[in-house]
């Protein structure tokens, strides 16, 4: 498997094509770092026996052990492998591990490219199970681009002013095509190896150069990765606390005339399949939230609960109450993910896939829940996490003894352990990254009302509407079909 080392060697030989605030930048600026550290954990679990199996599986392509980021599922227990290890890393980075959009684009590619050959005779899937093999080969790294910058929402992107509003092909080559768009939001894209590529919604005919899918490198001429990381105000300091090193770069990312050879290509004009193809991402991806919405959840719940030892309020009975609905919120949509894998359906392509309709709501319930679970933290804590001095007054300077009685609230807790524990409340309720967690928990992996569309087309509303009928005397007998329905498509996999 490639070494964290190996990671780091061939992403600083990278072309420079990564900008920050009007500047080409190298991808070993140290405003990279802190995403690439959130990386680093993927490669440490995966090198540490005792979470083989968990961060590792078995390639279907290859054979060979590979990074389970990396790996197609194909049972509920890797679904629920996946989610465990999202939550397990999620924990240790302090929030978002990024590696999870890659792998949602590579499930959404082995799906999707096996029902548009099914429906056109092409041959995608077994390109896409080539480019996979090199994928597994040499232990890639990858984030998706969908989401395009879409410019005027209510026009469809064939309708758009501006072209590039959503990407699309400029030609088709004997070699290959020619791309141009811009897709923004584009999170750990200056240190993924590949970008992945898809369409971000339905599309009609005259959207037919906008259904296009493919893999690029994250350098390749004519890409541009317009970049802003996000990091914690401590990031610097020698000695800051785990938190502190981690952090996150999205991008919005210039396609301009990028070439891409036809092996590359896993989508090419199949309109009919954009909604299709972008949902299978979303799905996947909002399964995959439900294992990092709960590792936020138990971030901030063990914040909210060090913040109570501190103000030495922890026996009272509103945070003990509050502190249950971190509980609820964390293992409810864990729970969710579960019941997603093990309803899930093996789909034609082997790759087993999660259940929409749990898929679904487990997302809606954390993205509903998010604001909630700061407010918890905040009403926790008090207002020191806005109002408190710098660090530097603590460490120098005529006041810092005084300061020192100044933290202590809980007569049991030292000054130390009393000012880690603000600063860390700082650091996850009102830093420029706690407000990263807030918008992402709601608009990553689609906005609450895609959501709520999913549910709207997919729910079984018809079967609810039965049960009343019976229930109201209306219908002598009452139709169970959706109940028989809900058999688990269940593959004991366990070696
Ligand atoms: C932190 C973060 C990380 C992300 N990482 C990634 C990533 O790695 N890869 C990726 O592809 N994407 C990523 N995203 C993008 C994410 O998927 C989008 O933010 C999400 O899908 C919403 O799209 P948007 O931001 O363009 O908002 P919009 O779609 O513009 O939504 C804003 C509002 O407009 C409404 N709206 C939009 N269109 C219409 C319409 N036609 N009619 C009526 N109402 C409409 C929406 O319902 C919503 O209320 C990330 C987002 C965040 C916040």
């Amino acid at each position: 498997m490639r070494t964290k080392s190996a990671y780091h060697e061939s992403l600083f030989s990278m072309r420079s094509n990564v900008y920050i605030g009007g500047e080409a930048v190298a991808r070993d600026d140290p405003r990279l770092r802190p995403g690439i550290n959130v990386l680093d954990i993927t490669f440490d679990l995966a090198a540490d026996p005792e979470w083989k199996g968990l961060a590792t599986a078995r390639s279907t392509v290859t054979g060979e052990e590979i990074s389970r980021w990396a790996h197609l599922p194909q049972t509920p227990r890797d679904l629920m492998q996946k989610q465990k290890l999202i939550r397990l890393a999620s924990r240790r980075a302090g929030g978002c591990i990024q590696r999870c959009m890659g792998h949602d684009a590579l499930s959404a590619l082995a799906v999707g490219t096996k029902e548009i050959d099914m429906a056109g005779g092409t041959i995608y899937h077994q390109r896409f199970l080539e480019y996979l093999k090199i994928y597994h080969d040499q232990g890639l790294v990858s984030c998706c681009a969908q989401t395009d910058s879409k410019g005027d929402r209510m026009k469809r992107p064939g309708q758009q002013k501006d072209p590039d509003s959503y990407v699309h092909v400029l030609e088709k080559r004997e070699d290959g095509i020619v791309v141009s768009g811009f897709k923004m939001s584009i999170t750990q894209a200056p240190y993924a190896d590949e970008i992945i590529v898809l369409p971000t919604r339905a599309l009609t005919e005259e959207d037919s150069d906008y259904a296009v899918a493919f893999a690029v490198p994250a350098d390749a001429e004519g890409l541009s990765l317009i970049t802003r990381p996000v990091w914690l105000r401590e990031k610097d300091k020698p000695g800051a606390p785990p938190f502190c090193r981690y952090g996150v770069s999205d991008c919005v990312v210039i396609l301009d005339q990028v070439f891409v050879p036809w092996h590359r290509v896993f989508m090419c004009g199949e309109w009919q399949f954009g909604r299709r193809l972008a949902l299978l991402f979303a799905d996947s991806h909002r399964h995959s939230y439900s294992g990092c919405k709960p590792a936020i959840s138990d971030i901030l719940c063990g914040a909210s609960a060090l913040a109570a030892e501190a103000n030495n309020i922890e026996k009272a009975s509103h945070v003990r109450e509050k502190l249950t609905e971190f509980a609820g919120a964390a293992e409810l949509a864990y729970s969710a993910g579960v019941a997603a894998a093990v309803y899930g359906k093996k789909t034609d392509s082997g790759v087993f896939f999660p259940n929409e309709i749990y898929a679904n709501v487990g997302r809606r319930l954390t993205g509903e829940t998010i604001y909630h679970e700061y407010n918890l933290l905040t009403e926790i804590a008090g207002g020191i996490a806005v109002t408190m001095p710098f660090d530097g007054d603590f460490e120098k300077g005529d006041n810092k003894d005084a300061l020192k009685r100044f933290i202590v609230r809980n007569p049991a807790l030292s000054a130390e352990t009393s000012l880690k524990i603000w600063q860390f409340v700082e650091n996850i309720g009102a830093s420029a990254m706690a407000s990263w967690y807030k918008i992402a928990g709601v608009h990553g992996g689609g906005s609450p009302i895609m959501e709520t569309i999913a549910l709207g087309i997919g729910y079984d509303f018809e079967d609810k509407k039965r049960v009343a009928r019976y229930l109201a005397g209306i219908d002598p007998a009452l139709d169970d079909s959706h109940m028989r329905s809900l058999e688990p498509d269940f593959i004991d996999d366990r070696e």
